[in-house]
C-alpha cells in the first residue's frame, strides 16, 4: 500500500520503474510482505573465492536465505584444457598479457543454457556501458542472468561477438578481474528485489531513483556536541518533512552532481 502511495507521488522514469516493479510476478502474502518468484544469477569466473564474501552477507546474503534470489558461482576451470585445467593462452599478435580462452566460456554457457533460458549474458568490461541505477532497475526485473567475469588481459573477442548480450563497466578505470564489478552489479540488482530490504520502499528513496541525490539523513541523538538535527525532521509533520527532503535533494544535486539535472 505504501508503495502504491509513493507511485501516486512520483513521475517520469521513476514511475515507470515502479509500475514495472508492481506488475512483476509477485503478490502480497497474508502478512502483506511481497513474495517474488525468485531470480537466478549465474556468475562465471576463474577466481570464485573473490565472490564469496561480498555475496554471502548483509542484504544480499539475507535475500539468498529468504529465497528471493539464487546465486550460482561457476569456476571456468571446470572446462579448462588438459591436466592443469588451462583457461588462458597467449594473445594472437603477441601483445603482453594472457587471454581468457573461448572454449571454457562457451562450454559453461552452453551447459547453463541447456537448463533454462537467460534474459542476458552480461560481460563485465571497462569499455562497457557505465553502470547506472537505470540499468540496475531494468535488470532487477529479469529472471535469469549470466554474468561473465574477465581476467588477465581480457577475454577472446569472439565471446563478446557471439555469446555476450550486454557489456557493463563499473567506471573508467581498470581492475584486475571482473569479480568485484560482478559483485557490485549483483548487489545493486538484488537490493531492488521486493523483500530484500526490510522496508521495501527504502530503495525507492535512494540517490538516482528519481534522477536526484537523496536528502541528508539523521538518527538519534537529536543533538550531540551542539550539532543539531534540522528542526523540521523533529516536527512530526510529514508534509513539511517531505517538502524539506525534496528541496534538499534538489539543492544537493545542483551543488554536487549538476550533470544529473541535464540528463
Ligand atoms: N585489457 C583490458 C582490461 C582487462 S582487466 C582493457 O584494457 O580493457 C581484466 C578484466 O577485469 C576484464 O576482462 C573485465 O572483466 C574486468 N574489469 C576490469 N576493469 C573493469 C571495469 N571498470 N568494469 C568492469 N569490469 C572490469
Amino acid at each position: 500500500m505504501e508503495l502504491m502511495c509513493l507511485l501516486i507521488h512520483t513521475s517520469g522514469k521513476y514511475t515507470i520503474f515502479l509500475v514495472k516493479l508492481i506488475s512483476k510476478c509477485y503478490f502480497c502474502s497474508p502478512n502483506n510482505s511481497f513474495v517474488t518468484f525468485g531470480m537466478r544469477i549465474d556468475i562465471l569466473t576463474v577466481v570464485p573465492e573473490l565472490l564469496e564474501s561480498p555475496l554471502s552477507h548483509s542484504i544480499v546474503g539475507r535475500a539468498i536465505k529468504k529465497g528471493l534470489v539464487e546465486i550460482h558461482v561457476h569456476n571456468l576451470r571446470k572446462y579448462g584444457k588438459g591436466p592443469r585445467q588451462q583457461v588462458d593462452d597467449y594473445s594472437y599478435g603477441g601483445d603482453a598479457g594472457m587471454v581468457l580462452m573461448l572454449e571454457p566460456v562457451y562450454n559453461m554457457i552452453s551447459e547453463l543454457k541447456a537448463e533454462r533460458d537467460y534474459d542476458e549474458v552480461i560481460y563485465m568490461s571497462p569499455d562497457g556501458e557505465v553502470l547506472s541505477q537505470n540499468i540496475s532497475n531494468g535488470l532487477s526485473l529479469k529472471e535469469n542472468l549470466i554474468i561473465l567475469c574477465g581476467h588477465y588481459k581480457g577475454i577472446d573477442h569472439r565471446i563478446r561477438e557471439h555469446l555476450v548480450t550486454m557489456e557493463i563497466s563499473v567506471g573508467d578505470y581498470v581492475l584486475s578481474g571482473g569479480e568485484l564489478p560482478a559483485a557490485i552489479l549483483a548487489d545493486s540488482i538484488i537490493r531492488l528485489i521486493p523483500g530484500a530490504l526490510t522496508d521495501e520502499t527504502s530503495a525507492l528513496s535512494d540517490c538516482f531513483q528519481d534522477g536526484l541525490l537523496s536528502a541528508p539523513i539523521y538518527t538519534r541523538p537529536a543533538e550531540f556536541n551542539g550539532w543539531k538535527v534540522p528542526d523540521v525532521l523533529l516536527s512530526g509533520n510529514p508534509k513539511l518533512i517531505r517538502e524539506w527532503q525534496d528541496e534538499q535533494a534538489l539543492e544537493r544535486t545542483k551543488l554536487l552532481r549538476p550533470n544529473l539535472l541535464k540528463e
